[in-house]
């Protein structure tokens, strides 16, 4: 019986491919990865196997598979139909959501590289091949797994390469065999004549003059129990530590006869069991009721807790009775980067158990994680990561938990899949029978939606733990402030005196303005030219520290003109505000005062935004200015005073969105202040106080921002009334982008009628040299799924359609 294999290639090409399977190939099953040949050349691939069966596709040659990469599936069925569903949903490739899915050295292409670890001339007098590869290897560093097929003139280089990668002499650059290999340490261990009593005090005399080993030996039977278990190995490392000596001595005693060193697995250290979870206030006991009621019927619950409330430690009993019953907890979170303070809190509560997964960890680590759970999901039993934590090869999970879940950075911008992590993880929910929990203070409309509608239950904490109360916010009025004349750069004399009060008292400062850099505008005095990117169509950043003028859309640097490029005078200003301004302004007007800031700019490098935090954590710094960093899950006890420096831009920002992300940001940082006892102060500035959304922040009101906003969604069919999906179109030819952009509409149009707005001129409509139009199209709720044909056929017409082709479409499902 013939077999076949269909698979997914990791690249953005659509749908799955059948490979014929050969019988020496051995046992294929899915979940497996196969290497195969693809397109024309020699290009190779690691495709991951969705089914095997006896159908001959029709009309195709197939070809061939050419070897095995796995022994075991890296994943189950269960996973591949998350991946099924992403797809779906965002209307992405599968080897789109394999790219995003596996950490990169599980993704094997023509482009891995292979490098020489242990070649020698000995292996190249044996084999011709490993002669070449020698050759290769001794000019350059590494070769591509391509150029290796090319030199040894066969079609899988990983085959004909088999026994010099079994033996260690040479390596794919990024390790991709599944059998994770385990990282071998030093062990010591007696050999076995001395390993008796009589024999080790015979040992304690010969050694009598040389201390180091002696205490080496001392130190073995203390810590490796020698004279229990007959000499066993102890990890070198521990007992060098012990005894104070170093590894020469070590090698001494091999020498005498005394120890023998091996090379073996680390111990996995003994599970920390951690403190467990104190205990519930009242309020959080309620809470966790009404959520084991709601979760009986529901599959998903929101938690709707203030800042402060202890979100935390509800989950933290959740998690623990998950994983007492013997199940798996997946937490996620928004940006795993500012969470330390929150991963070291997981980590007191459940020891050892907790494990890290994020982009931060190199590929090698997010690999071995991968494999840890595969081999040994026991080991693993709560993963806290950000979104592609998602993909990680669950069997059992009991419980996820998505931790602010309206934060935009669950959405994946860039590159395709643009997937949100807290969708998915719904779906991954679904899929696993595992309960899902949605927590946040200020809920996205979405989530509140499906909550006030019965799709998902509902529970509440309404009051912040222990002695604390929510912050009083105030409104200062800027316009006022500027007629009167009384501002001190872009500070009203109530945020400044607030701050050198707070600061007197030894309390600490956080102001927040959405806007990194200097200034956002630099220009003339007397001609009003503004310089622009010369590659975007946006005005640039000053940024004082950097001395240079940065476009903010493709990161060039200019340095500034000393005069007006366009009229010569020298009279340039700077308008606008950003966080180094705020900061500068700061120092100037209370120069007593300690002030840091935190935003992409500063938090660049592995330490620095750590080093930030624990500065701060400590009281080294008084005032902590930021962008919506500092929104994000901060919890110290000596934050009092938060200042907003302008609500406005954040109000005005032109998305259907704008309004909902703004308070959620204010919430957010209003949330910061006064977690502990003392009621904190939020102080607001803005010139349209009036605004209403500025109404519900004053008053922490929730229900009636969302029933406010609910209506104006309503009104003009945004989501939750409807999907978005949103078109970007860019090419270099502004001409062609547009017809592109009209092409489009006129495909969907027919169906879809007024519901595709567009071709639209975004507010930046030039960004590295390509023009970008935008189609914003509105699906309707109950018949999402038909009308999602209607996108699906329009984007599969759309190259015949132009002719010209080559111009970029970036489709965003439910965008950010
Ligand atoms: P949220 O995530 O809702 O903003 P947190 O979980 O950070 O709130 O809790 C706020 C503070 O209150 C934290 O410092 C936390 O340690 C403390 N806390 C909350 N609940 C308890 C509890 N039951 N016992 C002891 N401390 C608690
Ligand atoms: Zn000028
Ligand atoms: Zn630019």
């Amino acid at each position: 019986m013939p077999r076949f294999a269909d698979v997914i290639l990791p690249a953005a090409v659509p749908g799955v491919f059948t490979y014929a399977l050969t019988d020496e190939l051995g046992p294929v099953l899915p979940g497996m990865r196969i290497v195969v040949p693809f397109g024309a050349g020699r290009k190779l691939y690691g495709g991951l196997v969705t089914r095997v069966h006896d159908v001959r596709p029709e009309g195709r040659n197939v070809r061939p598979a050419l070897s095995v990469l796995d022994a075991t599936p890296l994943l189950e069925p269960v996973h591949l139909q998350l991946w099924q569903r992403l797809a779906d949903h965002y209307l992405c490739s599968l080897g789109e959501v394999m790219l995003a899915a596996l950490p990169g050295p599980m993704v094997l292409t023509s482009e891995t590289r292979v490098t020489a670890t242990a070649l020698t001339a000995e292996h190249a007098a044996r084999t011709p091949r490993a002669a070449l590869l020698l050759d290769a290897l001794e000019q350059r560093p590494a070769i591509t797994l391509g150029e290796a097929g090319e030199l040894l003139q066969v079609k899988d280089p990983l085959r004909a390469m088999k026994q010099l990668l079994d033996d260690g002499a040479v390596a794919l650059e990024e390790e991709l065999r599944s059998r994770p290999v385990e990282r071998l340490v030093r062990h010591v261990a007696l050999t076995p004549e001395a390993a008796d009593e009589a024999s080790l005090h015979a040992w304690f005399d010969r050694l009598a003059r040389a201390p180091r080993q002696l205490a080496l030996l001392m130190k073995g039977i203390e810590l490796g129990r020698w004279l229990d278990n007959g000499g066993g190995p102890v990890a070198e490392t521990r007992l060098l530590k012990a005894a104070g000596a170093e590894r020469r001595h070590v090698e001494e005693l091999v020498r005498k006869g005394l120890f023998i060193v091996t090379e073996r697995p680390a111990d996995r250290p003994p599970a920390r069991p951690g403190s467990g979870s104190p205990t519930l206030s009242p309020a959080q006991a309620l809470c966790l009721e009404e959520m084991d009621a709601a979760l009986k019927d529901h599959r998903c619950c929101l938690l709707q807790g203030v800042t402060g409330s202890g979100k935390t430690e509800v989950y933290a009993h959740l998690i623990e009775r998950a994983v007492d019953q013997g199940g798996q907890v997946l937490y996620l979170l928004p940006e795993i980067a500012l969470t330390t303070q929150l991963i070291v809190r997981l980590r007191t509560r459940f020891g050892d158990r907790v494990s890290v997964f994020h982009s931060r960890l190199t590929a090698r680590q997010r690999a071995d994680l991968w494999s840890g759970i595969l081999r040994d999901p026991d080991a693993h039993p709560i993963v806290v990561g950000a979104r592609s934590a998602l993909f990680l090869p669950f069997r059992h999970l009991r419980l996820i938990i998505v931790d602010e879940e309206h934060d935009p950075s669950y959405k994946q911008q860039d590159p395709s899949p643009r997937y949100n992590a807290r969708d998915m993880a719904v779906v991954l929910g679904e899929l696993m029978e595992a309960p899902v929990v949605l927590g946040s203070a200020t809920p996205s409309m979405e989530t509140l939606y499906n909550a006030r509608q019965g799709k998902y239950g509902h529970a509440r904490l309404l009051e912040r733990f222990g002695d604390s109360v929510l912050p009083s916010v105030e409104l200062i009025d800027l316009r006022e402030a500027y007629k009167r004349k009384r501002m001190q750069g872009h500070f009203t004399p109530e945020l400044l005196e607030a701050v050198q009060r707070t600061v007197e008292r030894r309390d600490q400062v956080i102001l927040f303005q959405n806007r990194r850099g200097y200034a956002p505008v630099w220009q003339c005095e007397q001609c009003a030219h503004v310089p622009n990117c010369a590659h975007c169509d946006v005005s640039l950043t000053y940024h004082k520290r950097s001395h240079e003028l940065r476009c903010h859309y493709c990161g060039r640097g200019y340095p500034p003109p000393t005069a007006c490029p366009s009229c010569g005078s020298r009279r340039l200003k700077m308008i606008g505000l950003g966080t180094e301004r705020i900061e500068e302004e700061l120092a100037v007007a209370l120069p007593d005062v300690r002030v840091a800031r935190l935003d992409q700019d500063t938090a660049r490098g592995k330490h620095a935004l750590e080093r930030l935090m624990h500065d701060f954590a400590e009281g080294r710094i008084d005032v902590l200015v930021g962008t919506q960093m500092v929104t994000k899950g901060l919890d110290m006890e000596r934050v009092n005073t938060v200042g907003i420096l302008s609500a406005d831009r954040l109000l005005r920002f032109p998305d259907f969105r704008a309004h909902e992300r703004a308070f959620q940001l204010m919430g957010q940082v209003a949330g910061r202040s006064g977690r502990r006892g003392v009621q904190g102060r939020v102080l607001i500035q803005a010139f349209d106080v009036a605004h209403p959304v500025l109404g519900h922040v004053l008053t922490h009101d929730v229900d009636g921002f969302y029933a406010r906003e609910l209506e104006h969604r309503q009104a003009h069919g945004y989501p939750p009334f409807s999907r978005l999906v949103r078109f970007t179109l860019k090419h270099r030819s502004e001409e062609r982008v547009e017809q592109a952009a009209r092409t489009l509409v006129d495909l969907l149009r027919p169906d879809l009628g007024d519901r595709v707005l567009g071709p639209e001129t975004p507010a930046v409509a030039w960004v590295r040299d390509q023009h970008i139009r935008n189609v914003l199209v509105k699906l309707a709720r109950g018949i999402y799924g038909r009308e999602k044909q209607v996108v699906r056929a329009a984007l599969d017409r759309l190259p015949d359609e132009l002719p010209e082709g080559r111009v970029r479409l970036i489709v965003d499902v439910d965008p950010g």
